[in-house]
């Protein structure tokens, strides 16, 4: 599209540049969702079945991994990885600091205490050449997140870990098939957590998964997932809660969908790689847009679409995040469906800056904790990010095309060449 002095935006009652209908909704269900889930509706198993056995089953062979335990979200698959690791009360987990809230509540959850590390501008990830400068000699683990879809740099992680003895959770609830060095996500650390929540790459409503190659981390997985009562996953149950337990498993009906989505799941990857190549062909050019990169050795999945809007170049630095929120505003009333997502860095996160998870300044005021700072001048990058950023999910998503991608790509183009009329 090219600019022209009658171009109007439509927040100003110009013509939408993508027209309503055009972005298909997420995810597409057809016969083979329609038959399993049915068959399961139709079954006597409804609690923990055999989808759910065959599900843990497919999604480690997909993945490439020995073992997986199905769990009913993403979040219970990061405390699981965490206590497989042996964290505990008052012991240190280093994780980035930009994420989805809980890959650092996740830490909470069972006492321990997160430390913030900054991002890398150009990733978006925790920045991992600053992770051993965050080690005390309480850490414990290191919480990973493949933001975005694109993996954390795994080799200067995994030896940073090896020289400090700390073991990797794996955050790869955005990253289904994303690549390290030609390595699936979730199969390099010593465990991962996959999310199956209705935005994700495979959705099965709400849903995870813990995956490990060790034997010794899915034991103890297994035993916070089910009530603390196993003792092995070969033992029967006896009811008895042999330790602290939740109750993170999965149901028949979610799994089954799950199961019918992940015979899809290739091609669904396969789509959004060329719906996230054609959208980076079309805003080629585009005035103070800053795209999003991959690094050598890194493979995306493009699970999130995320853009920078150059604010210095704009004159807008001192007001970044409330400008941000006009221009995606006027991309919204375009028709795009682009957001903002994360406006909060975590450690400004009020369960954070507050230091109280469990009352009484728990687990910040343990006897077993050292005290940790969150004074938000220590993660300049993850806040200018936050403030500058916009992505998109469901315009690359099957069974949307590269056509949806040029026309999303037209309708950021459009507000960002009459930039002017947005104030
Ligand atoms: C979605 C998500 C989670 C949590 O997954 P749920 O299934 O919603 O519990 C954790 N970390 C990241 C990075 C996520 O995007």
């Amino acid at each position: 599209m090219s600019k022209t002095s009658a171009t109007k935006l439509a927040i100003h009652g110009g013509p939408k540049a993508v027209p309503d209908g055009t972005v298909k909704a997420w995810p597409p269900i057809d016969d083979v969702d329609r038959r399993m889930v049915l068959a399961s509706l139709e079954s006597a198993t409804h609690a923990f079945g055999p989808n759910a056995k065959a599900f843990q089953e497919e999604f480690a062979a997909w993945n490439g991994n020995k073992y997986a335990i199905t769990t009913n979200s993403g979040t219970a698959a990061l405390h699981m990885g965490l206590v497989a690791c042996d964290v505990g009360c008052g012991d240190e987990v280093i994780v980035t600091s930009y994420s989805w809230s809980s890959s650092a509540t996740c830490i909470l959850h069972h006492n321990a205490i997160p430390v913030f590390v900054d991002l890398k501008w150009d990733t978006m990830l925790m920045d991992e050449d600053k992770i051993e400068a965050a080690i005390t000699p309480r850490t414990k683990a290191i919480v990973a997140v493949h933001l975005h879809g694109l993996p954390v740099n795994m080799e200067k992680v995994m030896a940073v870990a090896k020289r400090h003895s700390l073991k990797v959770v794996e955050d790869a609830c955005q990253a289904h098939g994303a690549k390290f060095q030609g390595r699936k996500v979730g199969t390099i650390g010593h465990c991962a957590a996959f999310s199956f929540n209705q935005n994700k790459c495979l959705c099965s409503g709400e849903g995870g998964m813990f995956v490990t190659n060790d034997e010794d981390l899915l034991k103890k997985a297994a035993q916070l997932w089910s009530f603390g009562e196993t003792r092995t996953p070969l033992e029967s149950r006896d009811y008895h809660a042999y330790a602290l337990g939740w109750m993170y498993r999965n149901n028949d009906l979610t799994a089954a969908f799950g199961r019918a989505q992940l015979t899809k799941l290739d091609g669904y990857m396969t789509t959004l790689k060329t719906n996230a190549q054609a959208l980076a062909d079309a805003l080629k050019g585009v005035p103070h847009l800053i795209l999003p990169t991959e690094y050598a050795g890194a493979e995306h999945n493009w699970y999130n679409y995320t853009l920078r809007f150059d604010m210095k170049a704009l004159g807008h630095e001192h007001d970044a995040g409330a400008f941000r929120d006009k221009l995606v505003a006027a991309m919204k009333a375009e028709g795009v469906q682009t957001g903002v997502w994360q406006k909060f860095i975590l450690p400004a996160m009020t369960v954070f800056q507050a230091k109280n998870g469990y009352g009484q300044g728990c687990p910040w005021s343990c006897s077993h904790a050292r005290p940790v700072n969150y004074d938000l001048k220590q993660y300049p990058v993850a806040q200018k990010h936050s403030d500058w950023h916009t992505g998109m999910t469901v315009p690359l998503r099957a069974p949307n095309g590269p056509e949806v991608a040029r026309l999303t790509a037209a309708g950021i183009r459009k507000v960002m060449e009459n930039v002017e009329q947005v104030k």
